[in-house]
C-alpha cells in the first residue's frame, strides 16, 4: 500500500503538488490520462498576440455626439423650430433669437441628463460583464471571459455561460443548452469519447467538463451570428411606457387645445402674429416632452443608488417593479444564512463526536466523551473522513496566515472536517467516476480508487442517503439496517436539525466489480454542519413585515433545519411542507395553502415555478430568489427574478432582473425600499410638472376667453416650461425616501401616475396660480402692461417654484420628512428663483423677455399670493393624516 500522509502536512510542505493532486483527481480517468495543466502565462500572452480578446465588436453604444443630436429630434423641439420660423416670417427677430436660444439651453440640459443616464448605464454594463473559469499553469481560475485565449482550457462546471468555442477533453455527463444557437431547448449531452465541441455562449446544464479552446471572440459560432456582451436592458420599461403615451395624449390634446385659442383669439379680432405666437407657446406649455427624460435620470440615477446598496438591476424594469414587490420567496443557504459552513457534530451508530474551530481553517479537533480522536484511532470515524474529503470538487489552499475554500461551502465543511481529523490523503488516489449533485437528486456519488481497492463513496440529504442503505456501519464491522436501526438513524438526524444545524449522511460500499451504483450502500454517519443565519437578516424580515412583505422561505434543505432558521430568523411560519406535499396538492388548494405562513422545504428548483405562478394568480407581485440552472424558469416567471452575485451560476444571472452582489436578503428588502422611493418621486414630479403647466394653461384660455391683452408672452412661457421646470422636477426626484415609507402596504402593480386624487390636486393647483396670476395682471393693468405682465409672469414662476414643497411628499408634512432635507431641491430654487431675478432686472434678459423691473409692491403682491400655496397643502396634509390616524 503506498505510503499516506497527513493532508495537513502536504499541504503546508508541498503547495504545488496538492494543487496538482486535487486536480489530477478530478481529470484522471485511468492512470494513463495525462494530467492537464493549461496554458502558462507567456502562452497566454502569445496567444492574445495573435487573436485578441475574446469579446466582439462592443454593441454600439451611443456616443455623446449621438445624445446630443437626439436632443434635436424631439416633437417639442420641431414645435419650436416653426414657433422660430413663424417669429422670423412675422418680423419678430427677437422672439425668434429667443426661442433658438431655449432650444439650445433645452438641449443642453437633456444631453447633461441623458448622457448621465447613458454613462450609469454603460457602469452597470461593465459591473455584469463575464466571466470563466479555466486552468492555467496547473490552477483553476476565474477570470473575466475577455481574457480567455484559444489554447485555455475552459473548466465547466453546472451553469456556467461557455466564454468560447471549445473541444470537450474530459467530460461528466456534460449537457449542454445550445438553445441560443439552434433554438433547441432540450440540453445536448455531450460525451468525451466524441470529442463534441461546445460553444461560446451556451451553456451548462449538467456535469462537469474540461474543454480545449479552439476559438475566441467574432471567430466563434456565436460571434458570427449575434453579440456576447451582456447587456443592461434598455428596453423601454412600463413607466416609460405609460408615461410615454401620457405625453402623447397631452400633446395632441395641446394642439387642440392651441388651434382653438387661435381660432377664438382670431374671431375675436385679435392680432394673427400675437396669435400664432401664443397658440405655439400654449402648445409647448401643455406638452410635457421632458416627462420620459426626466424618468429616464431618475430610474437610471436609482439603478446606480442601488449598486451602491448592492443590488444591480439588470433591467430598469426592475427598479420599478421592486417598489410594488408584496412576496419575496426566497432560498435559505446563503441568502438567509452566511454560506460559511463549519461541521460542528458527527454522528456514528455507536459514537457521538464534537468538533471544535470555525471556518476553512483545519486548526480544530475531534473529539468525543472529552478525548481528542484521529481517524487512526477509529475506523468508523476514519471511513467517514475518508467519505466526506474524497467524494467532493472542494478543496483547502492556504492563504498566507489564513486558509481558503475553493468550491461549495457544505462540501469544504467536510474537507475542513476531514483535516481536522488528520484524515489520510493517499498519492495514488483516483476517481474513477461520478454521478453528480444536482438538487433534484440531493446525494452524489464517487467511484474512488485508492490503494488498489475501489469503492463507491455517497454523500448527500439523510434521507436520499439512507435510502440508498442496507447496512450501517459500526465499531464492530458493517451491520444489517433494520427499522429500528433507521428510526434510531432518523432520530439522530432529527436532532441535529433541530439546532438548525444542516445535515449531510455518509455512506460508501466496496466496488470490487469497479461499477457505480448506488444502491445496497453501508451507512457510515451524520455530520451536523452549523451555516448561522446573516445578522441583518431578522431585522431586514422585520422591516419586509412591516412594509406589508410575505416572506416565503423556499429551501433544498430539510424541513427541520430550515424550521429552527426560521425561528432564529422571527421569520413566522404557520405551515411547513416538502416538496412531495407539494406535488401531492392541486392548484386550489395550493392557492389555499399560499394565503398562510408557510415554508417549503425539500423542495426541487423546478418546484418554485409553480409556487410563484400560485403567487401571481393571486395578485401578488413576486420577487423569487435563485441561484442554480434549473431555477432559471421560475426566475423569468416572477416579476422580479434576483440571482446571485456571488454564488450564482451565469444561467441565473441571465434569467434574473436584479442580482444581489453579496447575496444577502436584506439587500432585497433595501432594493424594494429603493424601488418605492423611485415610484413615488416619479409619481411627484409627473405631478408638479403638470400642475405648473396647468396653471399657464388656465391663465391664458382664460384670458384670450375675457379678451384680455396677452398674460404671457410666448418666450416667457417657453422660459418657465424648459429654462425653470426641468431642473426643480429633477430635483424632486432625487427626494429621499419618506420615513415611514416602509411602513405603508405595497402599492397595486397597476397604481396610476396620476390617479383620481392627483387630477383633483393639478386642477385645484392650476386654477388657483392661473387665475392668481391673472388676477395680479389685471390689477397692474393700470401702471401699464409692460409692468403687469411682468408681474404676473413672475408671479406665475414663484408659484410654480413655491407649489414644489406640496409635491415633495403627497401624505406628509413638511415638517414630518424635513424642510432642508433635499439640498438638491432647495439649490435648484434657488438658481431657478434667482434666474427669474436676472429675468426681471438684467438688461439682456429684460430684451429677451420683454420684462420690466419690478418694485417692491409688487414682490410683496406676489409673497401673499404664494403664501397659500405653502400653508394651504400642509393644513389639508395634517388634516388627512389626523382623521387617517383616528380612524
Ligand atoms: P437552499 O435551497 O436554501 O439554497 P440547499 O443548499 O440545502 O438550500 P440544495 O442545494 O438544493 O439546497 O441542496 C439540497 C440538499 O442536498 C441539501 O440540504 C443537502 O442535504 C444536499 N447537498 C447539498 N450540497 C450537496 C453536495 N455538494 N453533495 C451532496 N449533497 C449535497
Amino acid at each position: 500500500m503506498t505510503r499516506l500522509t497527513s493532508p495537513l502536512l502536504t499541504l503546508l510542505n508541498t503547495r504545488h503538488e496538492k494543487r496538482t493532486i486535487t486536480h489530477a483527481r478530478f481529470v484522471m480517468r485511468g492512470a494513463d490520462v495525462a494530467v492537464e495543466t493549461g496554458l502558462t502565462k507567456r502562452e497566454v500572452l502569445a496567444a492574445r498576440e495573435a487573436h485578441g480578446w475574446n469579446e466582439l465588436p462592443a454593441m454600439a453604444q451611443a456616443g455623446p455626439w449621438r445624445v446630443l443630436l437626439r436632443q434635436f429630434t424631439s416633437f417639442l423641439v420641431l414645435i419650436l423650430i416653426v414657433a422660430a420660423a413663424v417669429a422670423l416670417a412675422l418680423g419678430e427677430r427677437m422672439d425668434a433669437v429667443t426661442i433658438a436660444l431655449v432650444v439650445f439651453l433645452n438641449a443642453g440640459l437633456g444631453f447633461v441628463q441623458e448622457w448621465k443616464a447613458e454613462t450609469a448605464l454603460g457602469a452597470l454594463r461593465d459591473l455584469l460583464s463575464p466571466q470563466a473559469m479555466v486552468l492555467r499553469d496547473g490552477q483553476e481560475q476565474v477570470i473575466p471571459a475577455r481574457e480567455v485565449v484559444p489554447g485555455d482550457i475552459l473548466v465547466l462546471v453546472p451553469g456556467a455561460k461557455i466564454a468560447a468555442d471549445a473541444m470537450v477533453i474530459h467530460a461528466t455527463e456534460l449537457a449542454v443548452d445550445e438553445s441560443v444557437l439552434t433554438g433547441e431547448s432540450v440540453p445536448v449531452s455531450k460525451n468525451d469519447d466524441q470529442a463534441p465541441s461546445v460553444y461560446a455562449g451556451t451553456s451548462v446544464t449538467a456535469g462537469r467538463a474540461e474543454a480545449r479552446v479552439m476559438a475566441t471572440g467574432g471567430a466563434t459560432e456565436f460571434g458570427k451570428i449575434a453579440n456576447l456582451t451582456g447587456s443592461v436592458g434598455v428596453k423601454t420599461t412600463n413607466l416609460q411606457l405609460k408615461l410615454g403615451q401620457l405625453a402623447r395624449q397631452l400633446g395632441i390634446a395641446a394642439l387642440l387645445v392651441a388651434a382653438g385659442v387661435v381660432c377664438l383669439g382670431l374671431l375675436l379680432g385679435r392680432d394673427l402674429t400675437e396669435m400664432v405666437m401664443t397658440g405655439l407657446s400654449l402648445a409647448v406649455a401643455m406638452v410635457p416632452e421632458g416627462l420620459p427624460a426626466v424618468v429616464t435620470i431618475t430610474l437610471a440615477l436609482g439603478a446606480t443608488a442601488m449598486v451602491r446598496r448592492q443590488a444591480l438591476a439588470r433591467r430598469l424594469q426592475a427598479v420599478e417593479t421592486l417598489g410594488a414587490a408584496s412576496t419575496i420567496c426566497t432560498d435559505k443557504t446563503g441568502t438567509l444564512t452566511e454560506n460559511k459552513m463549519t461541521a460542528t457534530k458527527v454522528w456514528t451508530f455507536d459514537r457521538q463526536y464534537d468538533v471544535t474551530g470555525t471556518g476553512y481553517d483545519p486548526a480544530g479537533h475531534i473529539e468525543a466523551d472529552g478525548i481528542r480522536l484521529r481517524a487512526s484511532d477509529d475506523p468508523v470515524l476514519a471511513a467517514l473522513l475518508e467519505t466526506g474529503l474524497h467524494c467532493s470538487h472542494a478543496h483547502l489552499e492556504r492563504d498566507g496566515d489564513s486558509w481558503k475554500m475553493v468550491g461549495a461551502p457544505t462540501e469544504g465543511a467536510l474537507i475542513t472536517l476531514g483535516y481536522k481529523g488528520w484524515c489520510d490523503l493517499p498519492l495514488d488516489r483516483a476517481i474513477l467516476a461520478e454521478i453528480p449533485f444536482s438538487s433534484a437528486r440531493k446525494k452524489m456519488s464517487v467511484l474512488y480508487q485508492s490503494g488498489g481497492h475501489v469503492d463507491v463513496l455517497t454523500k448527500g440529504a439523510p434521507e436520499q442517503v439512507l435510502k440508498a442503505c442496507t447496512e450501517i456501519m459500526t465499531q464492530g464491522g458493517p451491520r444489517p439496517l433494520t427499522a429500528a436501526v433507521r428510526e434510531t438513524v432518523v432520530e439522530a438526524y432529527s436532532d441535529l436539525a433541530q439546532k438548525g444545524l444542516r445535515v449531510m449522511a455518509l455512506a460508501r460500499k466496496p466496488a470490487p466489480d469497479d461499477q457505480l451504483s448506488e444502491d445496497a450502500m453501508i451507512f457510515v454517519g451524520l455530520v451536523g454542519i452549523i451555516d448561522p443565519p446573516r445578522a441583518e437578516v431578522r431585522q431586514a424580515i422585520s422591516l419586509a413585515r412591516a412594509a406589508g412583505i410575505r416572506v416565503i422561505m423556499i429551501t433544498g434543505d430539510s424541513p427541520i433545519t430550515a424550521g429552527a432558521i426560521a425561528g432564529q430568523l422571527d421569520l413566522n411560519v404557520s405551515r411547513q411542507l416538502t416538496g412531495a406535499d407539494l406535488d401531492a396538492l392541486d392548484d386550489a388548494a395550493l392557492s389555499e395553502i399560499l394565503r398562510e405562513d408557510v415554508l417549503f422545504a425539500r423542495t426541487k428548483p423546478e418546484q418554485k415555478m409553480r409556487i410563484v405562478s400560485a403567487l401571481q394568480a393571486q395578485g401578488q407581485i413576486v420577487a423569487m430568489t435563485g441561484d442554480g440552472v434549473n431555477d432559471a424558469p421560475a426566475l423569468k416567471q416572477a416579476d422580479i427574478g434576483i440571482s446571485m452575485g456571488v454564488r450564482g451560476t451565469d444561467v441565473a444571472r441571465d434569467a434574473s432582473d436584479l442580482v444581489l452582489l453579496d447575496d444577502n436578503f436584506a439587500t432585497i428588502v433595501g432594493a424594494i425600499g429603493e424601488g418605492r422611493r423611485q415610484f413615488a418621486n416619479v409619481q411627484k414630479f409627473v405631478r408638479y410638472l403638470l400642475s405648473s403647466n396647468a396653471g399657464e394653461v388656465i391663465a391664458l384660455v382664460v384670458n384670450i376667453a375675457i379678451g384680455g391683452p396677452l398674460v404671457f408672452l410666448a418666450t416667457q412661457i417657453l422660459w418657465m416650461n424648459l429654462v425653470t421646470d426641468g431642473v426643480t422636477a429633477v430635483a424632486l426626484g432625487l427626494e429621499k425616501s419618506e420615513p415611514d415609507q416602509m411602513e405603508q402596504q405595497p402599492r397595486r402593480k397597476d397604481t396610476a401616475i396620476l390617479g383620481r386624487s392627483g387630477i383633483i390636486t393639478i386642477i385645484v393647483l392650476g386654477t388657483y396660480t392661473g387665475l392668481s396670476s391673472l388676477w395680479i395682471f389685471f390689477s397692474l393693468m393700470d401702471q401699464g402692461v409692460e409692468l403687469a405682465r411682468t408681474t404676473a409672469f413672475t408671479a406665475m414662476v414663484v408659484f410654480e417654484k413655491i407649489s414644489v414643497f406640496a409635491f415633495r411628499s403627497l401624505r406628509l408634512t413638511g415638517w414630518r420628512i424635513g424642510w432642508f432635507s433635499n439640498p438638491f431641491l432647495l439649490l435648484a430654487l434657488t438658481v431657478t428663483l434667482g434666474a427669474q431675478v436676472l429675468a426681471v432686472y438684467w438688461g439682456p434678459l429684460q430684451v429677451l423677455l420683454k420684462t420690466v423691473p419690478m418694485g417692491l409692491d409688487q414682490w410683496i403682491t406676489i409673497a401673499l399670493f404664494t403664501l397659500p400655496l405653502l400653508i394651504v397643502p400642509e393644513i389639508l396634509k395634517a388634516v388627512r393624516l389626523s382623521i387617517q390616524r383616528t380612524k
